[in-house]
């Protein structure tokens, strides 16, 4: 499974039929292959949390105050993974680490209430599970996509390569520190949205498809993003339903598009949220 997407609007209907037909699906995700890699052993019952590790994005320094003049280049340069624009936004809103707690709800069966995030700026631990007995396993490398993919398509075997090896004492300290919730809401929202089940994680995606799409076209700023997919989720309340089919969540996904984008015309002509070029000098520190 190489497209997160697909698995957080569709759990609901896909993970009957994986269940169904037997299929093994494998995570390509590096946090969920990490998971997936620290699993391999552990018994059934044996999962307690996930700590799901989150490098920080783009802003992780960045008070949060400026956060409101932050323009589409400042928000593509990633610190640590080179990736495409849609997920590089998604990493500076911190949205990437909230869908990857609706994939890590689907993909190891676990409850909302034992995936937690944990900021981790070197990206050299890729995630952590604790066990019933409070031991707690983490996958380590450096910051590479070719590992993850290369483990979904060798499992369970491990195929030797000549790759850079991790150097502990080159790297000296690997730091954690607490999310930010007030600095990043959609870490927030997707948990919400995951929490609601049906199809909220499709209207959630869907949504912050369309907000990132605006901001990359400067109709929108940075933290209007956040702001109009909780307006699109919490219109979609009263609709939503507990056991979805794929009709359900397709029209989930559609009405959850044009939502925003009525919600963003009210936004541009009511104010000043429209980014101006002038704005685009800001330098990052
Ligand atoms: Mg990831």
């Amino acid at each position: 499974m190489a497209n997160k997407e697909t698995l957080i609007a569709g759990g609901p209907v896909v993970l009957p039929l994986v269940r169904e037909y037997g299929v093994k699906l494998l995570p390509a995700d590096s946090e969920h292959s990490a998971i997936f890699q620290c699993l391999q052993g552990v018994p059934d019952q044996g999962l307690r949390r996930i700590l799901l590790t989150a490098s920080g994005g783009a802003f992780r320094d960045l008070p949060v105050e400026k956060l409101s003049n932050i323009t589409v280049d400042d928000a593509l340069k990633h610190p640590n993974w080179s990736m495409g624009r849609k997920i590089t936004i998604d990493s500076a809103t911190l949205m990437n680490k909230g869908l990857e707690v609706i994939e890590a709800h689907w993909l190891f069966g676990i409850d909302y209430d034992h995936i937690d995030i944990v900021i981790h700026p070197q990206s050299i631990i890729h995630s952590l599970i604790e066990l019933q007995d409070t031991s707690v396993l983490a996958q380590l490398g450096w910051p590479d996509m070719r590992l993850p993919l290369l483990y979904a398509l060798s499992w369970p075997e491990r195929i030797y390569t000549d790759w850079q090896q991790l150097d502990l004492v080159k790297l000296k300290e690997l730091t954690f520190c607490a999310p930010d919730h007030q600095k990043y809401p959609c870490m927030q929202l997707a948990y919400a949205a995951g929490r609601s089940g049906g199809c909220m994680p499709a209207v959630l995606n869907a949504a912050n498809e369309q907000a990132v799409a605006l901001f990359l076209e400067e109709k929108i700023q940075f933290l209007d993003i956040p702001r109009l997919i909780e307006q699109v989720c919490d219109r979609y309340v009263i609709h939503n339903c507990s056991s979805p089919t794929l009709e359900d969540i397709i029209a989930a996904d559609q009405w959850a598009r044009q939502e925003l984008m009525n919600a963003s015309q009210v936004l541009e002509h009511s104010t000043i949220t429209k980014v101006s070029s002038k704005q685009k000098t800001l330098t990052l520190t």
